[in-house]
């Protein structure tokens, strides 16, 4: 059955709404847009997929959370199980930014990796828990 619906292409920041008419998964008239545009609507009718940014705790460094980030677009409907994963993740400093922090994703194939260095945090010998 044909349906109309109106999406949101977030490929370039123009941020164009699109009518998309479509059967099921298969696009039959997409207006107004460019290519690229069009090439984003079938693929967002079909596997959607967005990069993932967040933190993950690490243990000893200049910081208590490491940025991390996908390594490739990953499948929308999974996101939030993709965060329950990432929760539980504690890291010990350092950690060199390009790191796999957690390979394979929920078996799409796709890694996570530190999007920063996160050295160890040095102390001063004068250094008392009263301080920090
Ligand atoms: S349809 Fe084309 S111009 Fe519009 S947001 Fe998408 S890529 Fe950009």
């Amino acid at each position: 059955m044909e349906t109309t619906t109106k999406i949101i292409c977030i490929t370039c920041p123009k941020g164009c709404t699109l009518d998309v008419t479509h059967d099921g998964q298969t696009v039959l008239r997409v207006k107004p847009g460019c290519k690229r545009g069009h090439d984003y609507v079938k693929r967002e009718l079909v596997d959607p997929r967005r990069m993932v940014a967040t933190t993950v705790r690490v243990q000893g460094g200049i910081h208590p959370l490491l940025p991390v980030a996908t390594a490739a677009p990953f499948p929308k409907p999974r996101i939030i199980e993709l965060m329950h994963a990432l929760r539980w993740i504690e890291l010990q400093a350092p950690v060199i930014m390009g790191q796999p922090i957690l390979r394979d994703a929920l078996g799409t194939g796709i890694d996570i990796l530190a999007s920063r260095d996160m050295p160890v945090e040095v102390r001063s010998p004068y250094w008392s828990p009263e301080e920090s």
